[in-house]
Order: C-alpha cells, then structure tokens, then sequence
C-alpha cells in the first residue's frame, strides 16, 4: 500500500490522485485479460468496451486489415451498427496508425487533413484516439476509440489506451504462442500413437512369428528371444537371455559370423545371413539359418541386431542323406566310384602342392565267385560289407576308402610313401585272413562262418615326378594282378614312381 503525502485540496493532489486512479483501472482491465480463456473477437469486444469506459468516449472497436481494407471486426457503444464494415487503410486515421505503428490522436476530424473526410463519418466521430496492435513486432489491428465530440479525449486517454494496447497485443502473442505450442503438442501425441502402434505391431510380430526371433547386443547378449527361438534350442526365456550367442553355438561355428557381424558394424553390409549349429539344451545339435541386421540410433551408432532365427535341421539332415547317396556306395558305405576318381584327383593336387608322396591300394577278394555260388548272392553281399568294415577298421581318418567295382576295392593314402603303403596293405590283407566272416541269414540253417583273403596291389608317388589317377590306378591294378598270378592272399608293389624310371 503507498501512502501518499497530503498535499491539501490543491489541483496537484487531485491529478495525482486520478493517475492512481487510471493505472488502477488499467492493471484491472490486464487481469481481467489475462484471465478471459475466450477467442480473438470476444477478447477485442472486452479491450473495446474497457477502452471506451476508461475514455469516456462514445463507441470504441478493433479492426484487422484485409487486403487494402482495415475491417470492423469488434464494436462497442454506438461503434456497434459498424461492425463488419471497411474502411479504406490509405484516408483513414487507423490505416495511419497501422502503417506507422503510432498511437495517433484526432482532436477534430473536422480539419485534420490526414483524414480523408469522404471515408469517415466526421460528424459522429469529431475526434478520436486510434492504437495500433502488435503481435511479434507486426501490426495485426487497430484498437479506436472516437467521441461526437471535438477535443474530448486528453493526455491522459492517449496514454491509457496505449497501455491497452499493450496489454492487448501482449494477449494475442501469449495465445499465439499458446497456440504453437498446442500444435506442437498434438502433433508430438499424433507422433507418439504412431510409434506406439509400430511398436506394438513389432511386439506381436516378434512374439508371434513362426520363425526365431532375438534382438542381440553387438558383443553377443540375447536382450530379447522369442517362443519360437526359445523352443528351437530348448532353453526358457530366462535361460536364454542368461547366456549369450557363443554359449550356445557349436564349438566349430563360433567364430563363423565374426567377420560379418564387423562387416555390418562398420556400415560395409546392412544385412548377412549364416547357416550354423546350436547346441540344443539337450546336448543334440541344432542347425539354423541366421539373417541379422542392424539397428542404429538417430546418430548412426549401432544399438542392436535383428535376427530371424530359422531351425534348418531337417533341411540339413536331408541334404546330408542326398550327398551321401551322391558320393556313398549304398552296400558297403564306402566312397563309390566317381567319388573315389574326384577324391584322387584332389588329393594328386595336394600332394604336388606339398610336395609329398601319395599312395594308394587295390584290394580284392581273392575267390568271391565261390562265395556267392556256395551261399547266394545275398550272403556274398554280407561278407563284402564286412570286408569293407575290415578295410575301414586297418587305415586312418585321413585315408580314404572306396567301392572301385564289384568286390574290388580302393584305399587313397596321403602323406603315405610306398613302404607304409606296404604296411597297411599288409595290416588290411592280415585283417581279413585272421577273422572269419558271417553267411548266416540265408542259406546254411545253423549259421556258416566262413574264411576269406583278400591280394591288395600298391602304387605310390612322390611329386614332382610323374602322376594322374589314370598312373596311380594302373599301376595299382598291375601289381594287384601280380598278386594274384602270386598266389593271392598277398601284397604286391606295383612301379614305384617316387624314383625317376631309368632313361
Ligand atoms: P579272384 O578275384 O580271386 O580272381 O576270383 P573272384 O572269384 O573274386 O573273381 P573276380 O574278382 O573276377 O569275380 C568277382 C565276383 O564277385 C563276381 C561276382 O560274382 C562277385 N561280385 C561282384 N560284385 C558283387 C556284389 O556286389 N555282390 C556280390 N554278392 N557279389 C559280387
Ligand atoms: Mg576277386
Ligand atoms: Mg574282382
């Protein structure tokens, strides 16, 4: 609360007192705005009834420009039967006021010659005081106020409506700015009920989908599996996201997707894919189709892998069986023939590139027409497949045993000179003459056990002397023949081409 001085009755104490007065007037009518929620217009028609109250005028109004027009578009007191109506901004004390941003005061319309005395009604409107509104340094209207009499308004009106004006266009910039803002806003909400939506789609694809699906950090960690994943390697939800990718694959395919997923992380590929084997929670393998890609942040910077998660074991298993059809002699398991050519071939290769000797047999069973004349064809091909398993049963992993034709059967040694060559020749020969061989299941009712021998012949090389499967096989087939003319049940050595032949 001021307390003013008493200055007695003189005229000083009164004009203070008025001044007291207006601006109290004037902080009412701010709040009285700030305060009303409605719109543009309604707010207008309450700055233009407080005007016209604070000034005592006759009528007050806003008008907005249109085009070349300013338009009437809030009225009080006898400015009412105006409202809508236009006045030319170019004649008119308004325009003036709108064009140079001034507060402008018309003390006689009469004869003041900024106006054009053809647009106004000079007689009703004697003087008047007209207020441009600014909103973001732009003028958007003209607050007026008039009297039908000359010289009605003073100082102290000039300014008042100045400050209305200020508070108006202060007003219309809050609710302009308000306006921005709730756009902003609804927008933002439109945008979020879009994500969410996606998001949602996206949760019930993944949660759903037929096919694994996992999101993986980059150095390996589940951070989501779904069912389908979960049933595919037979772990729970929370055993899974426990554990990370490694855990679970196959020890030999756990550095198979290293490169690629560096690849995608140093923005070479979008997207790899990758046939590898997990090990199912029940110690079985499992093997999957893996296509993973790459999820960035709004800076680039990787987050997460997508992966799809396919269970191609039975695909896998499948294929298994076609190529074992396509490269295994159905009777005994062993390599067939055209496998046998390729496999010889590879390994005649290898050894030029290694420089080191190649060997390989030819064994067959010495009498095996007798075989099949005294107990039948199909106890003849139960010894063959035991033959074989007494082949497999002398060599190592490496060595590779094949179906060459009929009973005759081929033995490729890497890394294997001609005197080892001899050697297993000699282990496998002894093999089969040692154990006896079973023609039960057909002919002879209380089981036959019987006897068999087989005559291996050997050829050998040593790169880069002279070699082809046509050499090798030749000269294994020649020295096979020799054991037989030998006697059979017998190792021969065939040429020996590890030592250049004389000139
Ligand atoms: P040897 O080799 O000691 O000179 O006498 P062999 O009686 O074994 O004579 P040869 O090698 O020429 O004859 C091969 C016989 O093996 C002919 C055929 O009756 C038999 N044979 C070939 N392939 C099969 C087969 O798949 N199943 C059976 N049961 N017999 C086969
Ligand atoms: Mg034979
Ligand atoms: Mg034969």
């Amino acid at each position: 609360m001021i307390d003013f001085p008493d200055w007695g009755a003189g005229t000083g104490t009164f004009r203070l007192a008025d001044e007291v007065a207006r601006l109290q007037a004037v902080v009412a009518v701010q709040n009285e705005v700030s305060t009303t929620l409605g719109d543009l217009p309604t707010l207008m028609t309450l700055v233009a009834t407080r005007a016209e109250d604070m000034t005592g005028a006759s009528g007050a109004f806003v008008e907005t420009p249109e085009g070349n027009d300013l338009v009437c578009v809030a009225a009080t007191g006898s400015a009412q039967a105006q409202l809508r109506a236009r006045v030319p901004i170019v004649g008119s004390l308004s325009g003036l006021a709108l064009l140079t941003g001034e507060v402008l005061a018309c003390e006689d319309t009469q004869d003041d010659l900024r106006i054009d005395t053809g647009l106004v009604d000079t007689v009703r409107r004697r003087s008047m005081i007209a207020v441009p509104l600014v909103s973001s340094g732009k003028p958007f209207g003209v607050l007026q106020v008039f009297s039908s009499r000359p010289r009605a308004f003073g100082d102290e009106h000039v300014q008042m409506l100045r400050l209305l004006g200020g508070i108006m266009s202060a007003r219309v910039e809050i609710a302009g700015q308000l306006q921005a803002r709730q756009a902003l806003l609804a927008e933002n909400a439109v945008t979020l009920a879009a994500l969410r939506e996606s998001e949602s789609r996206f949760r019930n694809a993944f949660d759903h989908s037929a096919i694994g699906m996992a999101l993986v950090a980059p150095q390996g960690r589940w951070l989501k599996v779904n069912a389908t994943l979960c049933q595919i390697v037979g772990f729970s939800q929370e055993e899974l996201l426990a554990r990370d990718c490694k855990s679970i694959t196959h020890p030999e395919d756990r550095d198979s997707d290293v490169g690629s997923i560096a690849s995608m992380l140093a923005g070479r590929i979008a997207t790899y894919e990758i046939e590898k084997r997990y090990i199912h929670k029940s110690g079985s393998t499992v093997w999957v189709l893996v296509t993973s890609s790459l999820v960035k942040n709004a800076q680039g910077s990787p987050l997460y892998l997508v992966s799809q998660i396919q269970d191609i074991t039975a695909r896998k298993a499948a294929e298994d069986a076609l190529m074992r059809l396509a490269i295994r002699d159905e009777l005994t398991g062993l390599f067939n023939r055209r496998e046998m050519d390729r496999l010889l071939q590879e390994e005649i290769s290898r050894s030029q590139r290694h420089q080191r000797p190649l060997s390989l047999l030819m064994v067959d069973i010495d009498w095996f027409k007798r075989v099949n004349d005294d107990f039948g064809h199909q106890a003849g091909d139960g010894a063959l497949r035991q033959v074989a398993q007494a082949i497999l049963d002398s060599i190592r992993t490496l060595d590779r045993a094949a179906r060459y034709g009929g009973e005759e059967m081929a033995v490729i040694l890497p890394e294997t000179s001609g005197t080892e060559a001899l050697v297993v020749a000699e282990r496998i020969r002894a093999k089969v003459a040692e154990r006896s061989f079973s023609v039960a299941e057909t002919t002879t009712p209380d089981g036959a056990d019987i006897r068999l021998t087989v005559s291996v012949g050997v050829s050998t090389m040593f790169m880069p002397l002279a070699g082809s499967t046509e050499l090798l096989i030749g000269d294994a087939d020649r020295a096979l023949y020799a054991a037989k003319r030998r006697g059979r049940n017998c190792c021969v050595m065939g040429d020996d081409r590890s030592k250049p032949s004389p000139a």
